[in-house]
């Protein structure tokens, strides 16, 4: 081998033509944002671009310059559309220049957060504390940042099973410790949690489904009487679950209920505040959500109404001890120091499942601090108010369009009502459809009390009251006219 071949790197050859492409990208970055509503909110990816990507694994390396075409050209144009301001489906955050910018420096350090003694743990340390403050969960609680609330409730709900069995589970497998571990949570809660149940080994079937009242809300008398009919078979109910905000309807349950029915029957105590967090900087909604600081374990996300760029989400856990204990794994190789780049215990890596880990704690930071809870609250009070907004022009337009559910919060479900009674469930799945393909608007589809639902929720804060207007403008015209065309 030459002595070329020994000191090569990946590097450019030419930083200046680096630069330049940097330059040119961030350009290109921004105006995707800027003229966001310029454009259709989403469009299909077209054949031509997923035939222009399709290759083997590339063997020799191309010329950056174009691959940033290639990019520019064929995957830029075509993403969710979330950053759009007539995205509303499910619950997908717009993100923040100031957030890309967090990204991409972090990107720049390529910090691993799995542990030692760098800076980026300190400001993971600062956000995490930013959310006690928030939450008002206890100094002496414990977090870890995540890749959302789906990983932040496996975590949670994998410190609850330990918790309940003294680290049996954990040591030995769901054999040894026995069956019978039984959870609750609302048939309007989130998948997430029905996943982790599989995930732990605890079985779907395991988590108990309470029923709902007409808000949509966890029934906490049919609560009570599930764990006692359960602890009377012999099972044992270890954990509960509540949601602040669910993703159908927004729907707040009664936390503080919750909390003193677990605290009576000795449950750990879990809220799913996902985007519902948000709650927490509003004047209207604070006081239902408050009672989340009494939680052994919460779960949200920042890159929901927080504004942060995908992914990043946070698990609080009361119990320190507890937390660490689920998940500390000593190895050799990671021994802790007193000094030196391996100190600085303790380490991220002992509080959940991952060892590397990416520095989300950066885009967060600088969200926050360009933006402060102020102009975050400002955002989730105006989606809040969107809401009832649309509510209205709903109720204005009846009965060609009426709602499914009281608004809770920042989701509106509504439906168009055929005028000849035909099959409004398969109408409204059209109409989602054609104003997505159209590039109108971006609503989802859900399903409430069996009737399909449009979905609006309000987590977006580039929307604007005409995008509403248009939405409902939208979506009248495009019911009328699939009703003039089945008469046909
Ligand atoms: C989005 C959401 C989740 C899942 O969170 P991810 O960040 O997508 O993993 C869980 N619960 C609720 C209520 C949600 O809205």
């Amino acid at each position: 081998m030459t002595q070329d071949a020994f000191d090569a790197a990946l590097d450019p050859a030419d930083w200046a033509a680096m630069r330049a492409i940097f330059h040119a990208a961030a350009d290109d970055g921004l105006a995707h944002l800027a003229q966001a509503r310029a454009r259709p909110v989403w469009t299909r990816p077209p054949d031509a671009a997923r035939a222009a990507l399709a290759e083997p694994v590339p063997q020799a390396g191309q010329p950056v310059a174009a691959i940033y075409d290639t990019f520019k050209t064929h995957i830029l144009p075509y993403g969710t559309g979330n950053v759009h301001p007539a995205f509303f489906g499910w619950a997908l955050g717009a993100g923040t220049a100031e957030g890309v910018l967090g990204e991409m420096l972090a990107a720049f350090m390529n910090c691993n957060l799995g542990g030692w003694d760098q800076i980026a743990a300190d400001l993971e340390r600062q956000v995490i504390d930013w959310c006690r403050q928030m939450t008002g969960f206890p100094a002496g609680s414990s977090g870890l940042l995540t890749s959302g609330t789906s990983l932040g409730t496996l975590i949670a709900l994998a410190v609850a099973r330990e918790a309940a069995t003294a680290g049996e589970i954990g040591e030995y497998g769901v054999a040894a410790a026995g069956s019978g571990l039984v959870g609750y949570a609302s048939t309007e809660a989130h998948g997430c949690f029905a996943k982790a149940f599989a995930t732990l080994g605890l079985g779907r079937a395991h988590l108990r489904r309470v029923p709902v009242d007409a808000d949509h809300r966890l029934d906490c008398a049919a609560l009570e009487a599930m764990i006692a009919a359960d602890r009377a078979r012999g099972l044992r109910p270890f954990c509960a679950i509540a949601t602040c905000g669910t993703i159908n309807t927004g729907a707040i349950d009664d936390l503080a209920r919750v909390a003193d029915i677990c605290a009576r029957a000795r449950l750990w105590f879990h809220v799913d505040a996902a985007f519902g967090v948000g709650a927490l900087l509003t004047a209207a909604h604070r006081a239902r959500a408050a009672p989340l600081a009494r939680a052994d374990s919460i779960a949200f996300d920042f890159h929901k109404w927080f504004q942060v760029p995908y992914d990043a989400g946070i698990v609080l856990i009361r119990d320190a001890a507890a937390h660490r204990a689920a998940f500390a794994a000593p190895a050799d190789y990671l021994a802790p120091a007193a000094r030196g780049l391996a100190a600085g215990a303790p380490w991220f890596c002992d509080y959940g499942p991952e060892l590397s880990r990416s520095f989300r704690a950066l885009k967060i930071w600088f969200t926050f601090k360009a933006h402060g809870l102020s102009g975050l609250s400002a955002m989730i009070e105006k989606n809040c108010r969107q809401a009832q907004f649309l509510a209205d022009l709903i109720a204005a337009n009846a009965p060609r369009l009426a709602l499914l559910a009281p608004v809770n919060l920042n989701i509106v479900c509504f439906r168009y009502v055929p005028a000849d009674g035909s099959d409004a469930d398969a109408l409204n799945a059209e109409i989602v459809a054609d104003l997505q393909e159209q590039g109108i608007a971006a609503p989802s589809l859900t399903t409430l009390s069996g009737r399909t639902a449009i979905r609006v929720c309000l987590v977006n804060h580039r929307t604007r009251a005409a995008d509403l207007e248009r939405l409902v403008e939208a979506t009248l015209a495009l019911g009328a006219a699939r009703e003039a065309a089945a008469r046909a």
